[in-house]
């Protein structure tokens, strides 16, 4: 289960993932120890470089990796990711690092006990003042 506190914020995970195996083919610039960082919404490359390609196959795990999960969630097991271009072979781990506690204010404006929140959504108006939606 999630930890939980009073104080309107909630913990998540930061997050390393590095580069574990090199590239099968010359298709790739992936080089073993190559990482980035991710500490809440933020991510940081202090080292090396990171292909984008890589990054979207990595996209959809990295913010499950930094929420607690339950232990027989395969995502808690299945922290290696392959590179999507199938003549790579680059493989990437996601591993955990620390806990940031993150303050809900500081990544949503939506209150958390809001009942409509499609109220909430602020209307697009085009500039002949037609109003969508
Ligand atoms: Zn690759």
């Amino acid at each position: 289960m999630p930890e939980t506190t009073n104080d309107g914020s909630f913990i998540l995970y930061d997050l390393k993932v590095e580069v574990i195996k090199p590239r099968g083919e010359h298709v790739c610039s992936h080089t073993v120890g190559d990482y980035f960082l991710l500490r809440g919404e933020q991510l940081s490359i202090p080292e090396g470089q990171f292909s984008i390609y890589s990054l979207a196959a990595l996209m959809p795990h990295l913010t499950v990796h930094q929420r607690e999960l339950n232990e027989n969630d395969w995502m808690m097991t299945d922290d290696i990711i392959a590179c999507p271009d199938p003549h790579c072979g680059g493989l990437f781990m996601i591993t955990r690092t620390n806990k940031t506690v993150i303050r809900r204010s500081d990544t949503s404006v939506v209150p958390k006990d809001a009942k409509d929140r499609r109220a909430l959504i602020p209307r697009l108006v085009y500039p002949n003042g037609i109003k969508a939606g």
